[in-house]
């Protein structure tokens, strides 16, 4: 049996990568220097893969930035703005992934990136090729050929791998006027130049990436994926293919792809566990294939389960010889930090049941070992350490496990309905119609960010650091009163980030040290690790709110983190359904809410920006094994409010068509959207919304600070598209990125275009109950 996996991290263990490329990007070290670093930092990996005893290293899984814009840049899909520019093919490549300013700034030389979509169902971002023209046989795999070269030259084993063509049709946007059939056709030629120029290699196998094959296909996807592979597979030049899926099960085309001339397929036995299994056992397991089995998850931080992991393999044993098996991983290890090595701060009990990247290279060679020759005692103290959580205090709430069980079991709803609610909160806030307000955060300025470091490297005491952060939120206060807005914010100064505030308050939550993983480009984040059971000590948000709304008459929101947001940004424990654990975070966040209440404060805003992310990727799946329990945990935060305290939320994606229900279901009194960013076409979706809405009128992410006039013509659109008095006004997003100087001049012309369209309209001026 042999090991491999289907990818590595790439920014380096201490982020180098990403700092080689930033140095770059400002010019401070030269292209030679950067691809010079970038192939040791390749190499250093391989061998640490070798040395950790996996049998096959992928190469190509490396990428300056993302790996299907090198497979449009290798294609040759490169937009007529991009080739225009003139510049080194690097720069072409990196204008492509980040956009291009000329800095001497003349006309012409301004050009934005490509688009940036979620991969699946992971928090890792891809930019989306732009087909616009053909698809030429004319490929520039340079990148490809080093990296071969280099894996050969190192004497080591190993396989290319690369985006396939079903995917990336898939992925990308086209533009052009070819339709699918010939583009289909165009891949299957391009892909032939690659396999041909492989063929110089020693490489046994190429390795294809289809995770889209594990989405829900039609006959018509089905019959197009064949339409690239059978001529494809036609020309192979000696070399084998691997057919690599992830993310999930491959239900519709299974029986489709054991029948084509794959030389091995790669199935995640993992997250498409039971499903492939399943379909292994129906269809069987083609005598002329290799199974690469994904065992190991790519995508999760926690100790393989080699009891588990044999069980299956018992099963494999069932349908194919081992010698036809390769143990891997259940996708590319991307999705993972690199190695429990560098955590020094974490105490044993946690470190020891962690397996990062590193540590599971060591794993395949470890279930290798078990599966030929299987001893007890390594099996038994894996049991151990897996299990030897569940009576520790810092893990196990018995009281927090049983009031999450009622929640699961009970009907939670808020009383009264919207309708009866919506006019005592009207007579409790005597808001104008338009109300005006932002989204929560205000500018982190260099200030506010020096503070906090000086206070977590003890510089600054607490009642320093607090007294300078109330500093802060007395002169937003100040300014948002000046501005006129109808509703404040405390401008979020002591967060960092929204879901890793909310971590460090909670019990259950433990944080690393250099954890990192990739979000996009050179961006790395460091979600928090859901270890126990999830409990709040103490309120956190309480005495910042409280101190706020102490400044003004006006109505200052609390502002939290909503179960579902909190969750999908974290690696989640796998002892107990991720229902329970987002149950168990909404009581934590329904304390806080219920807290804020008491003191006083009349509007609560809860975020859930990123509810959308773990849709699962079958449609059939979206209701019971996520929007169900998902809107069940948003309303256990708020549904014992009083009726005329007003729950907000917020979400920053614009996509809303397909889960409208789901938005009423969550029950809030406000829900504000981005929707300047995409050219306000959700309109359309939130027709039927019944509640109050706030689509976001300017873009948080660019510094251009837009006319009144312009804001008061998209306010009327929204007045004609949606009922007049049930909209808020607000901007797409938080400020937290943004200058002062330009947030406050947006949030006045803001301001004022809510006037002139109250005065060019005229409704009753106390908003009559929406529909
Ligand atoms: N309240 C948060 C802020 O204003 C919301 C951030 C978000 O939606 N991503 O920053
Ligand atoms: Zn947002």
């Amino acid at each position: 049996m042999q090991t491999t996996i289907v990818g590595y991290p790439r920014l380096g263990a201490q982020r180098e990568l990403k700092k080689y490329t930033e140095q770059y990007f400002r010019g401070e070290i030269t292209q030679a220097e950067l691809l010079q670093s970038a192939a040791k930092l390749r190499e250093a990996q391989w061998l640490l893969q070798k040395q950790k005893g996996l049998a096959i290293s992928p190469v190509n899984d490396f990428s300056f930035y993302d790996n299907l814009l090198d497979m449009a840049f290798l294609l040759k899909v490169i937009p007529a703005r991009y080739q225009e520019l003139g510049l080194s093919a690097l720069d072409t490549y990196f204008a492509m992934a980040r956009g291009y300013q000329d800095s001497s700034g003349s006309a012409g030389q301004n050009v934005r990136a490509l688009k940036m979509r979620k991969w699946f169902n992971t928090n890792y971002h891809y930019l989306v090729p732009e087909i616009e023209g053909g698809i030429g046989s004319e490929i520039q795999a340079d990148k490809l050929w080093q990296e071969c070269s280099a894996a050969e030259k190192l004497g080591l084993n190993y396989r290319p791998a690369l985006i396939g063509p079903y995917t990336f049709l898939r992925l990308s946007l086209n533009k052009s006027a070819q339709s699918l059939d010939t583009l289909a056709a165009e891949l299957a030629a391009a892909y032939g130049a690659i396999l041909t120029g492989l063929a110089r290699y020693s490489c046994e196998y190429v390795q294809l990436d289809e995770p889209a094959l594990v989405l829900d296909l039609t006959a018509d996807d089905s019959a197009l994926f064949e339409q690239i592979y059978l001529p494809l597979l036609a020309q192979k030049r000696g070399q084998k293919i691997l057919l690599q899926t992830y993310f999930g099960d491959i239900r519709d085309i299974y029986a489709k792809v054991s029948g084509l001339g794959f030389d091995a397929l790669g199935l995640d036995l993992v997250e498409g566990g039971r499903g492939n299994l399943e379909l292994l056992e129906k269809y069987g397991f083609p005598a002329d294939k290799k199974l690469y089995a994904g065992l190991v998850n790519g995508k999760n931080i926690w100790l393989n389960d080699y009891q588990k992991s044999l069980a299956v393999l018992g099963r494999l044993d069932k349908l194919l010889p081992r010698e036809r098996l390769v143990l891997s991983t259940s996708c590319s290890l991307l999705h993972v930090p690199y190695s429990v090595r560098y955590e020094r701060k974490l105490a044993e009990k946690y470190k020891r049941r962690l397996a990062f990247a590193e540590e599971k290279l060591a794993e395949l060679s470890a279930l290798k070992m078990l599966a030929e020759n299987p001893d007890p005692a390594i099996l038994q103290r894996n049991q151990e350490i897996i299990w030897a959580g569940q009576n520790d205090p810092d893990f196990l709430n018995r009281q927090v496990r049983e009031q999450a069980r009622q929640a699961a079991a009970a009907e939670i709803a808020r009383q009264p309905i919207f309708a009866a609610r919506q006019p005592e909160q009207q007579k409790q806030l005597n808001l104008p119609w338009l109300p005006t307000t932002t989204i929560g955060s205000f500018p982190q300025t260099a200030e506010v960010r020096a503070w906090r470091k000086a206070y977590k490297q003890g510089q600054l005491t607490a009642a320093e650091y607090q007294e300078r952060l109330k500093g802060k939120i007395k002169e937003v206060i100040a300014r948002q009163e000046e501005l006129g807005l109808d509703v404040l914010v405390h401008g979020e100064y002591e967060r960092n980030d929204m879901v890793e505030y909310f971590g460090e308050h909670l019990q259950g939550f433990v944080f690393t040290e250099n954890g990192w993983v990739q979000s996009y480009g050179t961006r790395g984040v460091k979600p928090p690790l859901i270890f126990g059971d999830v409990a709040r000590p103490a309120a956190f948000t309480v005495e910042w709110i409280k101190y706020a709304q102490s400044l003004t008459a006006r109505p200052v929101k609390g502002m939290l983190t909503g179960p579902i947001t909190i969750l999908n940004w974290s690696f989640p424990r796998e002892d107990i359904p991720l229902a329970e654990i987002a149950y168990q975070i909404a009581l934590a966040i329904q304390a806080e809410v219920l807290d804020l209440e008491k003191n006083g404060i009349k509007i609560i805003q809860i975020d859930e920006a990123a509810l959308r992310e773990k849709l699962p990727l079958r449609r059939a799946d979206w209701q019971r094994d996520y929007l169900a329990w998902a809107v069940k945990a948003f309303r256990l935060t708020h549904y014992l409010v009083k009726p005329e305290t007003q729950i907000h939320t917020h979400m920053c994606y614009s996509e809303l068509a397909d889960i409208s229900a789901t938005l009423k279901a969550l029950d809030a009194d406000v829900l504000t959207v981005e929707a300047a960013r995409s050219d306000w076409t959700l309109l359309a979706a939130l027709a039927d919304y019944d509640k109050y809405i706030g689509p976001g009128i300017y873009d948080v992410h660019s510094p251009r600070v837009p006319a009144v006039e312009e804001l008061a013509g998209i306010l009327e659109k929204m007045c004609a598209q949606l009922a007049a008095d049930q909209l808020w006004v607000n901007p797409d997003c938080g400020l937290k990125t943004r200058a002062e100087a330009e947030t406050t001049a947006s949030l006045r012309n803001l301001v004022a275009a809510a006037v002139l369209v109250r005065e060019k309209i005229s409704l009753p001026f106390s908003p009559k109950q929406v529909k």
